[in-house]
């Protein structure tokens, strides 16, 4: 990496293959998956499962929530208002959205956006550790209370983990299958829409990313 650019995205074809390849082979189990709990909400609506979007040799991955209604709609995580925000939050740091993967752990809209229950997050959790996998990513952004809890959990973190308000734009090793991680979480961008101070804790916790980021060795 760089010291003053994000990391070059260019990998050998082949991997980059492959990992379209087993990409997709999620998209397709969720598509089909009749057993999933918002299976049936979604193929009623005729949305679409979210998967995720972008680099498959990214180096961070931001990870919120589940989708909401344009996101369903188009197939695209974070490309509503929350997504906008995002996206003026990256560019405030020149990380271009194209460079990084973004997904949610929840993969279908919850009725009426409510909080993802504790089963839909069983289910679908093990779809989001599959991304990880693929992708490697060397640093993990987590995006609200739902995503940060359940990666603090799963990857050797439970006993550090707080309140969002507590611990977010903290920086923490997590333990995952292919190495070491590291971990910020974050406030979600959609509580910044209705509570103006959490845009100011963003703004900060992205400057403390892009300084991170700054400091991680070249790969
Ligand atoms: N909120 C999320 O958590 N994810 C999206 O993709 C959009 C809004």
């Amino acid at each position: 990496m760089t010291k003053e650019k994000q990391p070059p995205q260019a990998s050998s074809g082949r991997m980059t293959k492959e990992r379209f390849e087993k990409m997709k082979e999620i998209r397709n189990e969720l598509l089909n998956f009749k057993e999933s709990p918002l299976y049936e909400y979604r193929t009623k609506n005729k949305y679409f499962p979210v998967v995720g979007e972008g680099s498959h040799v990214a180096h961070i991955m931001f990870i919120g929530e589940a989708p909401g209604k344009n996101e369903a709609q188009t197939g695209r995580p974070f490309c509503g208002r929350a997504g906008a925000l995002l996206d003026e939050l990256l560019l405030s740091i020149s990380l271009p959205r194209e460079n990084v993967y973004i997904t949610n752990i929840v993969k279908d809209r919850p009725p009426e956006n409510r909080d993802p229950t504790p089963e839909e997050i069983k289910f679908y959790a093990p779809f989001l550790d599959r991304q990880l996998s693929i992708i490697k990513p060397h640093v993990i952004v987590t995006l609200g209370r739902f995503s940060m809890e359940y990666i603090m959990t799963r990857y050797g973190l439970a006993r550090r983990l707080g309140s969002i308000g507590a611990i977010h734009g903290e920086l923490f090793i997590a333990t995952l299958p292919y190495g070491k991680v590291l971990l910020m979480p974050m406030y979600h961008p959609a509580a910044s829409i209705y509570n103006k101070g959490t845009k100011k804790y963003l703004e900060e916790d992205f400057k403390k990313l892009k300084k991170s980021l700054d400091e991680l060795p070249k790969s």
